[in-house]
């Protein structure tokens, strides 16, 4: 007798809501932290020339060599720091979670924080202990110490920016989690470009701490290419879970390209940090909405009746994030990415509107 699908896929993954991306055709899209720019024309051509002559009927280079030692001076990644990419920083959470997934094992996440985390988890088969942030969405650090002693997780993941909260956490605090953790604690930095803040230079003071990082959020999240930084003795181990060739020649060639222009990145998100500020003080001024300070490319506000505010918001054209129903702690929340100065204007026009109905 055949079975229903339903009796053959985990009762996990049968549980799970998949992963929901909306339509966004026609639409100011303010819903995913990309940014809003594209490369400079005279990058574009180049990178087009080396497309076509890129080596497409060959597997791309394994250990992505020229990359990395690219991406190791644009990171300031420290010497004697293993490296290992992923197709996405996605893909490495899932790598990370895949390789410690020993039966009973613990995934520790901090909540509200990015879902991937705990979505990643359920499709290992890891129990996944979320604590809560604090009403304002600072880290209370004696709960996670006392979730690490209780729950001796594997992993610990700490967004850094957190999303979607947009606030970096207390350093010292992270310091305590480090010591206290009995496994790998992954400082998350997704938003590095737009914080100022960061662990990577801390990576030799702790042997357990990894940095993650990506070039979604800085102007590549078309290319997928995530990394991460920290000591071979738990990477050389992550790394023979690595599917063998999971960056691209594409991947490979065109980031390598764009982060020879580094510069030219890092003066998009110093616009995008300065219209951050504007965004942040024109939402304060609208009655009604409370907006949190920021520390990435997205605002985290509340408005009275979210679900309303992001359809009329659609209606008018603009897609941004709805987390109203996704946490307890994000009742009434959305989280709008900072756009093009003209986008940001024109969201802000039909936020008006709508809340004004
Ligand atoms: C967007 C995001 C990621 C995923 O980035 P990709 O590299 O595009 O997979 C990881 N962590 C956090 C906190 C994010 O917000």
């Amino acid at each position: 007798m055949s079975k229903k699908p339903e009796d053959i896929i985990r009762s996990e993954i049968v549980a799970l809501k998949a992963y929901h991306v909306p339509d966004s055709a026609g639409l100011v899209k303010l819903d995913a932290m990309e940014n809003p720019y594209r490369l400079p024309a005279e990058l574009q051509a180049e990178v087009a020339q080396m497309a076509g002559s890129a080596p497409l009927n060959r597997y791309p280079d394994p250990g992505a060599v020229q990359l990395k030692a690219r991406l190791r001076t644009v990171m300031g990644i420290p010497d004697g720091m293993d490296l290992l990419l992923g197709n996405g920083s996605d893909e490495i959470i899932q790598m990370l979670t895949m390789a410690a997934a020993r039966p009973g094992a613990v995934v520790l996440g901090l909540e509200p924080s990015f879902v991937m985390f705990r979505m990643i988890a359920a499709f290992c088969g890891v129990q996944f202990v979320g604590v809560p942030l604090k009403p304002d969405f600072s880290l209370d650090t004696g709960k996670v110490i006392a979730a690490i002693a209780e729950h001796q997780p594997a992993l610990v993941f700490i967004a850094y920016p957190n999303n979607p909260t947009g606030n970096l956490f207390d350093e010292e605090g992270i310091r305590r989690i480090l010591e206290a953790a009995p496994g790998m604690v992954v400082v998350d930095e997704a938003y590095h470009a737009f914080a100022g803040k960061s662990f990577m230079p801390r990576l030799a003071d702790h042997p357990n701490l990894l940095v993650m990082r990506t070039l979604s959020k800085s102007g590549l999240a078309g290319l997928r290419l995530g990394l991460i930084a920290g000591n071979s003795a738990w990477l050389a181990h992550v790394d023979k879970v690595r599917l063998p060739y999971n960056v691209n020649v594409l991947t490979q060639t065109v980031a390598e390209k764009a982060l020879q222009h580094h510069d030219l990145l890092g003066l998009q998100a110093a616009a995008i940090r300065a219209e951050r500020a504007r965004l942040y003080d024109e939402l304060g001024r609208i009655a009604g909405i409370q907006a949190y300070p920021s520390d990435a490319n997205f605002i985290l506000f509340r408005a009275a009746g979210a679900e309303r505010v992001f359809s009329g918001l659609r209606q008018r054209g603009v897609l941004i994030k709805n987390l109203h129903g996704s946490h307890p702690a994000l009742t009434d929340c959305l989280r709008v990415t900072v756009g093009t100065p003209e986008e940001d204007t024109r969201f802000l026009a039909a936020l008006k509107e709508t809340v004004n109905l």
